[in-house]
């Protein structure tokens, strides 16, 4: 029985105890109230029915006795019930036991006055009451079960006395009959107490569990109110229900927009996986870049989401936290560019600068494809500062960067190191150090063009200004990239030395390369004789039939001992040492006559029209060059419209009416001519009318990136349409791609070369490309 009780009460903490205790008492005190009234009247019954016998007096004594606990008892159940805050729980029950013990003590000692009357009716009437009282007392003392233990032993046990040892074996059983009485009673009492006491427990609970739930609702709401982030909930289809005012802030959206907007429906598609993690009973996580999908803002955002259960501990939905993070990120994006990024100019800094060369160099190790760095020193900075002042010499130093940029590739990087003190740095120039040396050199060049044109900064007068520029090329595997600078710096420093404005190399790389260079050009001077050059064939086709129309004759050299070696390797060789002269005449004799020979004596070569060959500037400049040409081109028997002479724009950059001159001699003549490499200079679209070209070629720079760089595919388009004007045919150069071809198929460019139809090719294997020209073009495009 008292074990039961634990139980029940083991879920409660202490002062849920206490209360529980407090609510049994106060149960005791109102069922105790309402059997004053029958026990005073009792009382007088009992009075009555010993009134005029001997022991009246006695009875007289008694029923004051009673009056008194009654009123004892009416005292403290109506000061309890008035002011129940005078004493705690504990003293009252404490109270309550002593009033009712000596009720049930009193109203026992009625057994004594049993004997005392001869009249069984009377006996039968004491003993009844006494029963009575017993049983109303198991009940309505229930809820203090101890209490009502002891009361029912303090009103029977006078009784069973009075029976027991009234001798007489009638009497022993009436003594034994009010044990098993009292053993009922109490079983009885027993009961409703547990009764009594699980419904307060649960009573209990159940308010605890309220109050708990109130409480969590309310914090709940005031989180979802006032939370510095964006909280908003959605059901199992993704709409959402119900958002906070600061979800709302966050996307600019009203309530009417935000509540039921459709989440599958989200262009921006990164949200989707922390969305819906709830639907796997696992919580979601997103930080990054997110477009709002009302007001298209950009934002960076952190987005968290948990599952929402339903009172089954089914999945209903979901409850997305977020926060929006941008200022923080664009901060930070802040922070890093200028960590990075040169305040002045806004190019890489130093320390991009050289993280960029340490992600080249190990580019380098993996794939031998070289890198260079150039130092470049403006000349006579320090007096543009000291003369003109720090904010003409800031301008001009923002213009030479945007110059620098200008001219560089996307995967060079230009960069400042402070003062007038810039670097570039030069990936990707293949994997032979003479031809990247060339490749670097004629960056070099560029510059020192770019640089040379007025700056207008400011409103004083134009300034000029000129660089000097010192370059170290990669060398080994171990150097990094300070020796790189150490090395660009030391060559600037020679080219300072030696007069401004002039490019120089770092020296102990420069001696390898002289080294190489006489190896080189010493055997260039045989390679004539020795029949090592040798001609290479590249298709140039008609875009709207796709047939080979004609062909570009491009130089080989096959070296007796290091192998095939290509023009960039030679022709600056050739071009310095002079060679390229003869080596020139015997590509064009060489190229004419192999074009003769097709003609006649291939059946589909009869229907290729041009053939293509390149003149170096040097050969253009020599005096008797057109009457070269005209001598070849009698000699071999070729039709001179079938000739056409690639000239680059670094011919016609000086002696203008010269040039003019020439080229429309060979015109007079009927050879062709062609602007090669076209859109790779920075003079030549003014020059472009006055010049009698009959063909550009579009460099294939431009082709390679039309299909993801729009200002490239802007261009194309335009000198399409400046070709167009000047009734020029256009040849696109590099085109490799299937895509390529349809972009110059839909923007009427006439012919193209490329790897797409075929490389450059020795003379055999063009003959092939000719039997299967539509076949093997066509396959491809
Ligand atoms: P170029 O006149 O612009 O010749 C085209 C170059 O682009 C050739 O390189 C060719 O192999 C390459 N090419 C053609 N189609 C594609 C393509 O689809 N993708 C790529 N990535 N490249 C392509 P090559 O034969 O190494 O010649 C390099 C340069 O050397 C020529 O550029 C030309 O300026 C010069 N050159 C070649 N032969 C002679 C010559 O006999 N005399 C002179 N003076 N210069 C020559
Ligand atoms: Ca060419
Ligand atoms: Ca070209």
């Amino acid at each position: 029985m008292i074990f039961r009780q634990k139980d029940f009460l083991s879920e409660l903490d202490a002062e849920e105890k206490k209360h529980i205790r407090s609510e049994q008492v106060t149960i005791a005190f109102k069922q105790s109230f309402a059997s004053v009234f029958p026990l005073f009247f009792a009382g007088l019954v009992v009075l009555y029915l010993f009134f005029q016998t001997p022991i009246f007096l006695i009875t007289v004594l008694w029923f004051i006795v009673v009056m008194i606990t009654l009123v004892w008892r009416l005292q403290i159940l109506y000061t309890y019930r008035m002011y129940p805050q005078r004493y705690d729980s504990k003293a009252w029950e404490r109270k309550f036991y002593y009033v009712m013990l000596t009720s049930a003590f009193v109203w026992g000692s009625v057994a004594f006055f049993i004997f005392k009357s001869p009249n069984a009716l009377h006996q039968f009437f004491l003993i009844f009451l006494i029963a009575g009282i017993a049983s109303i007392a198991s009940g309505t003392l229930a809820s203090l079960f101890g209490l009502a233990i002891l009361f029912l032993f303090f009103l029977l046990i006078p009784l069973f006395g009075v029976m027991f040892f009234n001798g007489g074996l009638e009497y022993h059983m009436m003594g034994i009959l009010v044990v098993t009485f009292f053993l009922l009673l109490a079983s009885a009492s027993r009961r409703i107490h547990t009764n009594i006491l699980s419904s307060l427990v649960s009573k209990t609970l159940h308010e605890k569990a309220t109050q708990a739930w109130a409480l969590s609702e309310e914090h709940f709401q005031t989180v979802f109110k006032e939370a510095p982030a964006g909280i908003f909930y959605y059901n199992s289809d993704l709409i959402i229900i119900d958002s906070n005012v600061e979800m709302m802030q966050i996307l600019k959206i009203d309530k009417a927009h935000m509540i039921g907007l459709d989440l599958k429906k989200l262009p921006d598609h990164s949200l989707y996986e922390a969305l819906n993690a709830p639907f796997g009973a696992k919580k979601g996580y997103y930080e990054g870049p997110y477009t709002t999908m009302i007001n298209k803002i950009d934002l960076w955002i952190t987005l968290r989401t948990s599952p929402m259960y339903d009172s089954k501990k089914n999945i209903i939905g979901g409850v997305a936290i977020v926060t929006d993070i941008t200022e923080r990120i664009n901060a930070e994006v802040k922070i890093k560019h200028q960590a990075y990024f040169d305040a002045l100019t806004d190019i890489p800094n130093r320390v991009l600068l050289k993280d960029r060369i340490e992600q080249s160099l190990a580019h380098y190790r993996r794939h031998r494809s070289l890198i260079a760095i150039m130092f470049l020193d403006l000349d006579h900075f320090k007096s543009v500062n000291d003369s003109l002042g720090h904010h003409i010499g800031d301008l001009l130093l923002i213009e030479t960067a945007t110059r620098l940029t200008s001219i560089c590739r996307e995967e060079d990087t230009v960069a400042r190191l402070g003062g007038d003190e810039f670097v570039i740095l030069l990936n990707e120039l293949g994997s032979d150090p003479l031809s990247a040396a060339n490749k670097a050199e004629k960056i070099a060049e560029k510059i020192h063009e770019v640089l040379s044109h007025p700056f207008n900064v400011g409103q004083s007068e134009p300034i000029m200004t000129s660089s000097s520029i010192g370059i170290s090329l990669v060398g080994s595997d171990s150097q990094n990239a300070d020796d790189l600078l150490k090395y660009a710096d030391t060559a600037m420093y020679q080219a300072k030395k030696e007069g401004r404005n002039t490019t120089r190399f770092y020296q102990t790389q420069m001696d390898a390369w002289i080294k190489k260079r006489l190896f080189l050009e010493n055997g260039l001077r045989h390679a004539i004789k020795n029949g090592e050059l040798e001609l290479y064939y590249q298709p140039v086709i008609e875009v709207k039939t796709k047939k080979i129309i004609g062909a570009e004759a491009l130089l080989r050299w096959n070296h007796p001992e290091m192998g095939l070696i290509m023009p960039d390797e030679m022709i600056s060789i050739a071009e310095e040492s002079g060679l390229i002269v003869p080596i020139g005449e015997w590509v064009m004799k060489q190229a004419c006559s192999q074009f003769i020979e097709w003609k006649t004596h291939h059946p589909n070569g009869v229907e290729i029209d041009r053939i293509a060959i390149n003149v170096s500037a040097i050969q253009f400049r020599q005096n008797n060059f057109v009457d070269k040409v005209i001598a070849i081109v009698t000699e071999t028997g070729i039709l001179p419209s079938m000739v056409e002479i690639e000239l680059t724009e670094s011919m016609i950059i000086d002696k203008l009416d010269t040039v003019i001159e020439k080229m429309q001699r060979l015109r007079e003549f009927g050879i062709n001519l062609s602007m090669d490499d076209f859109g790779t200079g920075y003079s030549s679209l003014a020059y472009l009318k006055r010049l009698p070209f009959t063909t550009l070629k579009i460099d294939r720079s431009f082709i390679r990136d039309i299909m993801s760089d729009t200002d490239d595919a802007v261009l194309v388009e335009t000198i399409l349409t400046m070709a167009k004007i000047f009734d020029l045919d256009v040849i696109a150069e590099g085109v490799e791609t299937v895509e390529q071809f349809e972009f110059l198929e839909r923007h009427d460019c006439r012919y193209f070369q490329g790897y797409l139809c075929s490389k450059p090719v020795q003379v055999n294997k063009f003959e092939e490309l000719l039997s299967f020209d539509v076949q093997s073009c066509n396959s491809r495009v």
